[in-house]
């Protein structure tokens, strides 16, 4: 019987970043395949879920978003809590929302407090690469790569909410990362 074999998994991930970079966009572009230009800062729901089989895996990923406390670094502890993977999005043509990644793996490390640290599945997003085809990026894809390889080779996107650009190949990566290391 193969579904004697079939497993549901549920999977927390956590979506990190400076206001404005695009969290909530690439949350909803991935799960309702919308994405507006209108800025909004908040959204009613805690977390939103989206469904996806991985080999002979049935995948919930149940992923957090902020309701725009980021700007305050005050996200409560049970948006944490129990977190399998983190992403952690920068806008590749703002300076200071990369500068804030060690800011906001440091944040998320001491808050989720995994067990392993060093074997903890992040994710790191680089959005908003359609802007100006590209031309008005402040963050070279080297300087991107080169602080992945130097936190424990966290693997690395460049997306577009707005053009649904690498989204689903991101989050698949970020549930196969999660599953790996369940
Ligand atoms: P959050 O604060 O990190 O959740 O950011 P939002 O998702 O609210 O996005 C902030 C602003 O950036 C909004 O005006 C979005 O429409 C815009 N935005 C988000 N992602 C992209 C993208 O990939 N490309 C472009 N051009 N704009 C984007
Ligand atoms: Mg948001």
């Amino acid at each position: 019987n193969p579904m004697a074999t079939r497993r549901r998994t549920l999977l927390k991930v956590i979506v990190l970043g400076d206001s404005g970079v695009g969290k909530t966009s690439l949350m909803n572009q991935y799960v309702h395949n919308k994405f507006s230009l209108q800025y909004k800062a908040t959204i009613g729901a805690d977390f939103v879920t989206k469904e996806l089989q991985i080999g002979d895996k049935l995948v919930t990923l149940q992923i957090w978003d902020t309701a725009g406390q980021e700007r305050f670094q005050s996200l409560g502890a049970a948006f944490y809590r129990g977190a399998d993977c983190c992403a952690l999005v920068y806008d590749l043509n703002v300076a200071k929302s990369f500068d804030s990644l060690d800011n906001w793996h440091e944040e998320f490390l001491k808050q989720a407090n995994p067990s392993d640290p060093k074997t903890f599945p992040f994710i790191v997003l680089g959005n908003k690469v359609d802007i100006d085809g590209g031309r008005s990026r402040v963050v070279s894809e080297k300087k991107a790569a080169d602080w992945c390889a130097s936190n424990g080779n966290i693997p690395y996107f460049e997306t577009s909410a707005k053009e649904d650009y690498n989204v689903d190949e991101a989050f698949l990566t970020i549930a196969k990362t999660a599953l790996a290391n369940e």
